[in-house]
């Protein structure tokens, strides 16, 4: 216990407030006041990222171009060689075929060699974008209100961020070797069958472009299909994350057989909705070969006629063929790629429309810190609230708490004694007046200062799924090993945590589960005595304690309150017996205000919770 007291001492004594380390701004592709824009434009978002890594992009994008041209001209150096090699029967001088079979190797080679420095640079470059896209989504996503989140499925959108960096990287990967080649292909071979005949250029040029534009109309429709795809199918993984993450509930009401079928019914639907969408890619398959059969028929008749009649070369029958086959498999290429494209942008549209809409309110531009450490004066002026749906909460709320003193929040349950936190912490903002926190609006202080100025134990502690020493450390990273042992030590923790299997490197399993609710409690008490803030919030901090562990603990909390301006809420009223002041809420307002002692002789609500009390736990 002395030691207890020693460790204790050390951790109280050194009110430094230190601002927790928040991420660095360097890692920012894309500030998160300009995202919003990007929603429902996947493409636009898409060219912002690759702006921001041009250098690379365009060594990519430059090679696989060069790669192609080459591809495109070695055609036209095989019919050079194919016309020298008539020209030069065996036995005439034949140095100019080898200058052919030179000029053509050269080709092959820069060809070859190209598309290796375009992939070198694409491994790195694609692979990075997918990192800045779902690092920003992340970002952001984690900047949205509590309300966003009760809305809508939290597993589900994190598995979207997945879904979104995958369709980034393959949009780009399908443009640099499934779009970009065969257009140049075309152009380019295109280019070079006019040169060799006009008339037969300008037809296949008319049938390649009339081709192209049908396979992408093709395309297009589809693009519903694909949209409701990307969006049943993430529907499908929320809905998973979601009965797996509550079985024990389910299990409990013996609704794991409405679950499975209920699930079986979605996974059919999804299914429909899928097979729709890839029978409608085969379809457009389907056309593109039938009419590329018939082209490529008819272009080979033609130029072996025109040989026939002496208007072409051997040379020329050879370059036509190839150039003819590379253009109509071209547009395959293309057509193919396109729809992929078009799936592939669809995902990525339906994620930035979920989770690119505006944030509730940001950290302002001007928003501020405290000009000096912060005391800890806590003011409600006039705080008019209510949630998005409902009648107000709180009219007309005022409440001033000097530094250092310790209030205790009273009252019935829903009369507004967890929204009154919620609006100190900025979970919730108010519709009129203000918080103020050291005589500074907490609108105007930046997340970084309104955070360290605060350490909050909540009712229902969340632990992430860590080690023990980990989420103890949380919200104050540059705590050592030392630290930690001795916070838990204040905290009354050490016994049950050597106790588990592996002490404080033990993993507490999914938002704490391996732990009892009073032991998790417990570490949001340590984690708050090692953050040493100048606010302490308790939101029923000991409810899940047994009288004989609340005992224990009253000791370290009263510890931890040495100082600190504390405003807790409690049902158990012996928790607040050694408070400074009890402020008494009935439907969000303060109908009574004093110390325990005044309120206790005054004949008020305060009195009557007491007798109320009295009845229920006989040790008070
Ligand atoms: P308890 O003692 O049961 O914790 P409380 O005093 O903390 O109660 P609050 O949670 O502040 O009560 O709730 C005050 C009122 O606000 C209640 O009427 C409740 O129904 C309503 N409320 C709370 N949270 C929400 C929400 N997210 N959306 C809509 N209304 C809410
Ligand atoms: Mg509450």
């Amino acid at each position: 216990m002395a030691q207890t007291l020693k460790l204790t001492q050390k951790l109280t004594g050194q009110m430094t407030h230190e601002p927790s380390r928040v991420s660095n701004d360097s890692e920012i592709t894309v500030p998160d006041t300009d995202l919003p824009q990007y929603a429902g434009h996947p493409v636009r978002f898409l060219m912002r990222y690759a702006r921001n890594r041009a250098f690379p992009h365009v060594m990519v994008f430059g090679f696989v171009g060069l790669a192609v041209s080459c591809a495109v001209f070695s055609s036209s150096s095989i019919r050079h060689l194919v016309d020298t090699m008539n020209q030069h029967k065996a036995g005439t001088s034949v140095r100019p075929v080898w200058i052919a079979v030179i000029w053509l190797a050269g080709i092959i080679a820069v060809d070859n060699l190209s598309w290796r420095v375009a992939g070198w640079y694409a491994a790195k470059t694609f692979v990075a974008v997918t990192g800045d896209v779902r690092r920003d989504l992340f970002r952001y996503l984690t900047g949205h209100s509590t309300g966003y989140f009760s809305d809508r499925m939290p597993a589900a959108l994190a598995a979207r961020i997945s879904t979104a960096g995958n369709a980034s990287f393959t949009l780009e990967s399908l443009l640099a070797w499934n779009i970009l080649p065969p257009c140049l292909n075309v152009l380019l071979s295109i280019g070079l069958m006019i040169s060799v005949s006009p008339l037969m250029g300008s037809v296949i040029t008319a049938l390649a472009f009339t081709l192209a534009a049908l396979m992408f109309r093709m395309a297009r429709g589809g693009k519903k299909l694909h949209s409701s795809y990307a969006g049943s199918a993430a529907n499908i993984d929320g809905e998973m994350q979601d009965v797996v993450g509550n079985l024990p509930l389910v299990r409990t009401f013996g609704m794991l057989g409405f679950e499975r079928t209920r699930l079986a019914g979605l996974l059919d639907s999804e299914m429909a909705v899928r097979g729709v969408s890839l029978r409608n890619m085969e379809i457009l398959r389907l056309v593109h070969a039938v009419l590329t059969a018939i082209l490529t028929a008819g272009l080979l008749v033609w130029i072996v006629w025109l040989w026939q009649v002496g208007a072409a070369t051997v040379g020329d029958v050879v370059m036509v063929v190839s150039l003819g086959f590379m253009i109509l498999h071209g547009t395959r290429d293309l057509a193919v790629a396109l729809v992929e494209t078009v799936q592939h942008t669809a995902r990525l549209g339906e994620t930035l429309s979920t989770i690119l809409i505006p944030h509730e309110m940001h950290d302002r531009a001007d928003a501020r810190d405290f000009p000096t450490p912060p005391k800890g004066e806590v003011s409600f002026q006039d705080v008019v609230f209510h949630y998005p749906t409902g009648p107000n909460v709180l009219e007309h709320f005022n409440l001033h708490v000097a530094p250092g003193t310790r209030v205790g929040l009273v009252g019935r349950s829903g009369s507004g004694k967890s929204t009154v936190l919620a609006l100190l912490q900025r979970q919730r903002y108010v519709q009129d007046g203000a918080v103020m926190i050291d005589g500074v609006n907490i609108l105007d202080l930046s997340e970084k200062a309104l955070r360290g100025c605060m350490s909050v134990v909540p009712q229902d502690v969340s632990l992430l799924r860590r080690s023990v020493m980990d989420n103890i450390r949380y919200g104050t990273p540059g705590a050592s090993d030392d630290d930690v042992r001795a916070a838990a030590e204040a905290a009354e923790c050490t016994d049950f945590i050597m106790a588990l299997p592996e002490g404080f490197a033990t993993e507490v399993g999914d938002r704490g589960v391996k732990l009892s609710g009073g032991q998790r409690q417990r570490l949001a008490i340590a984690r708050a005595f090692l953050r040493n803030a100048p606010i302490l919030i308790l939101d029923e901090a000991t409810s899940a304690l047994d009288s004989e562990s609340e005992h224990h603990i009253q000791e370290a909390l009263h510890r931890l309150m040495q100082g600190r301006t504390v405003i807790a809420v409690a049902h158990r009223l012996s928790t607040l017996k050694d408070f400074d002041r009890i402020v008494v809420m009935q439907k969000g307002k303060i109908v009574e205000d004093g110390s325990p002692s005044e309120l206790e002789r005054r004949d008020g609500p305060y009195r009557e919770f007491l007798e109320l009390q009295a009845f229920d736990i006989p040790d008070l």
